[in-house]
């Protein structure tokens, strides 16, 4: 079952961050413990991805949100281990460009919605417009706090096209990221991802938790649901969403789609004289 009822947020329920604890683990004791779980979720992905490629009926939307170092890219690259390359996708959103800016904040964001058969990750989404722009004050109150109901509109859309949409927000205490920050600070070779940035932006952490517990309460849905998962442990990250996202899947009822021909004839017609050894040469 894994631990999709432990952390989803149901629709209107209340969400207080700082009374979830970021160490959870449940009742996981170790990363070696866990390490066959991850793996065997990971597994049951890779088979469930075949078979959405090969329905190509559905699609499959996964949300990544959290703060910096809170580990979206660490479940990006984790997450696709089990999965074909071939039908997945992973789309980072940065600061709006121009021409992103001259339209509506979804514009960007649909035109990387998962086609038929997909699986598409964004690593940030269209969150960002209730989140980072509410935090700095990028547009009016009055603009962003009108988002909400058109992100559920927007996500309710897709959903009716076929779209199975998880969001996932990474829970990490304040501690757990400076940790984080120091760690790539002291690394060669990931001192390129700090900016200065992410140390102004810890700053406003309170602004922050305040605009994502509005944004989870008021778009976690039946057809798009949120789960707050516990982020200080990466292995417990990566178990409990691997879990999360294998356990949606086995509910899309996939199913390997029937053959588009007629066997019997294509048998007799293609193979039957190669079998009998009757081929008048290699091609025919
Ligand atoms: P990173 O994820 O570290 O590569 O940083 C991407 C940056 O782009 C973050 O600081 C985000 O807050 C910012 N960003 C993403 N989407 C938006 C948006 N719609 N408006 C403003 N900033 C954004
Ligand atoms: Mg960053």
């Amino acid at each position: 079952m894994g631990y999709r009822e432990e952390f989803i947020m149901h629709p209107g329920a209340k969400l207080h961050l700082d009374r979830i604890d970021p160490s959870y683990k449940g009742k996981q004791e170790s990363h070696e413990k866990a390490a066959p779980l991850i793996a065997e979720s990971l597994a049951q992905m890779g088979r469930l991805q075949e078979l959405l490629y090969a329905d190509a009926s559905q699609s499959l939307l996964i949300v990544l949100q959290g703060l910096d170092a809170a580990g979206k890219d660490g479940v990006v690259r984790h997450l696709f281990t089990g999965m074909n390359p071939q039908g997945t996708r992973v789309f980072s959103f940065k600061q709006p460009s121009t021409e992103e800016r001259a339209h509506d904040f979804l514009w960007r964001v649909h035109q990387h919605a998962p086609g038929r058969g997909e699986v598409v990750v964004y690593n940030r989404s269209h969150y960002e417009d209730v989140l980072v722009v509410r935090v700095h004050e990028l547009v009016p109150r009055k603009v962003w706090s009108k988002r909400y109901e058109l992100i559920n509109d927007f996500e309710n859309m897709l959903a009716k096209n076929g779209t199975r949409i998880l969001k996932f927000y990474l829970h990490i205490s304040p501690e757990e990221q400076l940790e984080r920050f120091k760690q790539r600070l002291d690394d060669p070779a990931r001192q390129w991802k700090i900016s200065e940035s992410d140390y102004s932006e810890r700053l406003l952490w309170p602004k922050y938790t305040e605009a994502y517990e509005e944004a989870i309460e008021r778009t976690s849905t039946k057809t798009a649901p949120w789960f707050v998962v516990p982020a200080n442990h990466k292995w417990f990250r990566d178990l409990a969403i691997s879990q999360i996202v294998a356990d949606a899947m086995s509910g899309m009822n996939l199913k390997t789609p029937p053959p588009r021909i007629d066997l019997a004839a294509i048998r007799k017609k293609y193979h039957a004289a190669a079998e009998k050894g009757r081929r008048k040469n290699a091609w025919a």
